[in-house]
């Protein structure tokens, strides 16, 4: 069965769409732990991070690292956070949490 997140870059399911490009897929958190809390994914379904193939994960880096670039531009903040979970979506993705004070984030 597809992932939600899949379900979402077939367009089944609504996002806030950040930026995408053919491979990948930034959105909004629909339960943000701040303000600006965006998701990047690979628009391929992969369970967990260390199983993407090379070019992919190398892919994804530079991706979010373009999306945390503008983040931090676009939202008033000390840094944004990364964090790669996976507890409750089998499918990659990379969070970028704007944060301000230690505590922001509620993992
Ligand atoms: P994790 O799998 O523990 O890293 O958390 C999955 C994240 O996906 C959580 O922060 C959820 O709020 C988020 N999430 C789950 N469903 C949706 C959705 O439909 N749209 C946007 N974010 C979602």
């Amino acid at each position: 069965m597809a992932t939600i997140f899949t379900k979402i870059v077939n367009g089944e399911i609504p996002c806030y769409k950040v930026a995408e490009d053919d491979k990948f897929l930034a959105f909004l958190d629909i339960s943000p732990n701040a303000k600006g809390h965006t998701l990047c994914i690979p628009k391929q379904e992969v369970n967990k991070i260390f199983d993407l193939d090379e070019e992919t994960y190398m892919g994804l880096m530079a991706f979010s690292r373009k999306i945390a670039i503008a983040l931090e531009k676009a939202v008033p903040c000390k840094r944004v956070g990364v964090a790669v979970v996976g507890l409750e979506v089998p499918h990659v993705h990379v969070h970028l949490i704007p944060l301000n004070e230690m505590g922001d984030m509620n993992f």
